[in-house]
């Protein structure tokens, strides 16, 4: 029995955490739950599966939920709450939505914990913070993204050892989002809801907005270099608009190997639950029986600029992700409320990150301090002082 502890319970990733609990019972024991403020879903939550803990972003919901949860649920509050949970269990899952999640992926590393990270730009804004606390004792570190959890598969294929002297490179696939294709002047046209209508995947508002820009291609080619050392040159990325090929790892000797599933995140939650072993439950199984076309086509960079931006930030390092993350959370936040269109997205993050400083990522504070002026950038772009 593995005990899971999951943050961001009410959210997506969260929900599908409950679903494969809740098929594999027998394997799987939730002991710790947090959300930030949808106490209804987290009191219900904690009724069911009776963790020792739960936690409550919003501090002035804490006592409303200390009354809904079984007696002798302990109950946590704020960001500290959240570390404090993320030691208390085996398996932390950080589905907390952008940089926010920070505090919980380093709780649960410098605590041993094995880290099921959702929450990629934790990652991706303090790589180098994060790095040194992987060697832990007890701490492991397993993505889950889909194309990241593709790719720690396929790189299981390869004698372990050997594996940076054969790794020739790394292939994540791109759906395209729901633009594919599209020209410059039907992208400036873009509305808020057409942004939101993902072609293959259901997802939260700001990854889907993300996923539209490419920049979610963007940070997960970040995530990618962070996760396995792999250098930015050996990481290319290719537009598969059927979201089965999941990644692909290519090898010296020509090989790729590959991993395939129809579009559902419950399989790289399980795999990064269950990881060494595999769950009994089929999460999108492909049905061969059936005829299938699988496309492959390079993306169009000059029409979705995030991805070299985001290239170009991961390789100036240091706190340079940070910067451009909070650039953009900035930006698909002023977007999602009809601020800015959708091209301007990437002239916010282009414009933020020409003007940043260079600063060392040596701490917290540090990487903090460049989320905020990424922001910041981003809010003077939109107030017209570099439009
Ligand atoms: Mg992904």
């Amino acid at each position: 029995m593995t005990t899971v502890a999951i943050l961001g319970a009410t959210g997506s990733i969260g929900s599908q955490t409950i679903e494969v609990v809740r098929a594999e019972p027998e394997r799987f024991r939730i002991t710790a739950l947090a959300a930030w403020s949808s106490i209804d879903s987290l009191a219900s939550l904690a009724r069911e599966f009776k963790p020792e803990v739960v936690a409550i972003g919003n501090p002035g919901l804490a006592d409303q939920l200390s009354g809904e949860v079984p007696e002798g649920t302990e109950v946590l509050i704020g960001a500290e709450g959240y570390e404090e949970l993320a030691t208390r269990a085996e398996v932390v899952v950080n589905g907390i939505v952008g940089f926010a999640g920070l505090g919980v992926t380093l709780a649960a590393l410098s605590s041993g914990r094995r880290l099921a990270l959702a929450n990629k730009e934790s990652l991706i804004a303090a790589g180098p913070l994060v790095q040194p606390l992987r060697s832990t004792p007890g701490a492991e570190l397993i993505p889950v993204d889909s194309e990241h959890c593709a790719i720690h598969q396929c790189l299981r294929s390869g004698d372990h050892e050997g594996q940076d002297r054969y790794l020739h490179q790394l292939v994540l696939t791109a759906s395209g989002g729901p633009f594919r294709g599209w020209g410059s002047d039907e992208l400036q046209e873009v509305t808020i809801e057409e942004a939101l209508a993902h072609p293959t995947w259901a997802m939260g508002p700001k990854i889907t907005v993300d996923s539209s820009t490419l920049m979610n291609k963007g940070l997960e080619v970040i995530e990618a270099h962070e996760l396995f050392g792999v250098d930015y040159k050996k990481i290319e990325v290719v537009v598969h608009p059927e979201s089965i090929v999941h990644s692909m790892a290519t090898f010296t000797d020509g090989a790729t190997i590959a991993q395939l599933s129809e579009p559902d995140m419950r399989l790289p939650i399980a795999y990064a639950l269950a990881y060494p072993e595999r769950v009994d439950t089929s999460f999108g199984g492909i049905n061969w029986g059936t005829s299938k076309s699988l496309h492959f086509e390079p993306p169009d960079r000059n029409n979705f600029p995030c991805l070299d931006l985001a290239y170009s930030a991961g390789e100036t390092g240091d706190t340079a992700p940070a910067w451009m993350n909070g650039a953009n959370e900035a930006a698909v936040d002023a977007f999602l409320k009809g601020r800015i269109s959708w091209p301007e997205i990437a002239s916010s993050i282009e414009s933020a990150l020409n003007q940043y400083d260079g600063a060392v990522a040596e701490s917290v504070e540090a990487v903090v301090r460049a989320d905020l002026r990424g922001r910041e950038c981003v809010e003077t772009y939109l107030s017209g002082g570099a439009r």
